[in-house]
């Protein structure tokens, strides 16, 4: 029997970690001897630089704008591990919708028959979720991916782009789009914040399914151009992303999350703004309920 690739997309609000999230699980599988594919769906086109050492890559969509034959060649390169690395790239900027990018990767990969011939067990989506506009929902919508994740802080506006991304999925999930696998809580640094991101996931249907901590590990790796797993391998932060990386594996736990609307979720972040500061002096202790 042909085993069927896990299609997995990664959401979350710009600069919140999702390119580096998905660089290090991606890293992890590939060390632990599966095929990856890793396809940046963010304009910024940089999704894969710590796995490729900061090597020009050309974009799916210059690709295209440039020349009608694209070969495979042209718009992926093997970084750490074999990890195949593509970026999506977006339109010039300030002209056209830049989920564009995403939709026109996608139809030129399943054209150059990519994953028949690769055959990867894991294809990783980095998807930009700031807003899920018709674009961006891409990967979640048309049976592109069949499961989602979202990295968010416990910053109300990263939580604000998880929620947004919980409404997108509980639209498309009935009629075939991706389910949602949980939350990865990342840069966490303060004292509430597990409690935060745990209380908005019980909430909300979901699920924490690992808690990355801020660290200048990550940083450092980063400033070398390499994942934690390559630059760092014996750190603890490098065991933190095995193990994400090992239950995004194995996981099949999805579910259909049940977004807040706006008001309920200005209400549920007023009361954690009535709270950080005991939780900061020690009156309330991280897990307690609020
Ligand atoms: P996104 O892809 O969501 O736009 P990035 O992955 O590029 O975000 O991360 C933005 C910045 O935050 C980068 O400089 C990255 O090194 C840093 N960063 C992400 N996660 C962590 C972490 N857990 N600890 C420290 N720095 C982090
Ligand atoms: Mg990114």
């Amino acid at each position: 029997m042909i085993k069927k690739a896990k299609h997995i997309a990664i959401y979350g609000k710009g600069g919140i970690g999702k390119s580096t999230t998905t660089s290090n699980i991606s890293a992890a599988l590939a060390e632990a001897g599966y095929r990856v594919i890793q396809i940046g769906c963010d304009p910024k086109s940089d999704s894969t630089n710590t796995l490729r050492g900061g090597n020009y890559l050309p974009t799916v969509l210059d690709s295209l704008r440039e020349n009608n034959n694209v070969k495979l060649s042209d718009i992926s390169v093997e970084g750490f591990k074999g990890v195949l690395c593509i970026e999506a790239g977006g339109p010039v900027p300030g002209v056209g919708c830049a989920g564009r990018g995403i939709n026109a990767a996608v139809e030129l990969l399943q054209q150059l028959n990519l994953f028949e011939e690769y055959k990867p067990d894991y294809v990783l989506y980095d998807v930009l979720g700031d807003v899920v506009c018709g674009g961006f929902a891409v990967p979640i919508r048309d049976g592109i991916t069949d499961r989602a994740f979202v990295v968010s802080s416990s910053d109300f506006m990263a939580v604000y782009a998880a929620n947004n991304l919980f409404k997108a999925i509980n639209k498309y999930a009935p009629s075939g789009g991706a389910k949602l696998g949980g939350i990865i809580a990342n840069g966490l640094s303060a004292s509430y914040s597990e409690s935060l991101i745990d209380d908005f996931a019980e909430r909300t249907g979901t699920k924490v399914v690992g808690y990355v901590p801020r660290s200048l590990v990550v940083s450092q790796s980063e400033l070398f151009g390499k994942t934690v797993i390559e630059a760092n391998p014996h750190s603890e932060h490098a065991n933190i992303y095995r193990n994400l990386a090992k239950y995004i594996a194995d996981s099949d736990e999805l579910d259909i999350p049940n977004p807040l609307n706006v008001t309920e979720l200005r209400d549920w972040a007023r009361t954690w703004g009535d709270r950080i500061f005991e939780f900061e002096s020690g009156v309330v202790k991280r897990g307690e309920a609020i």
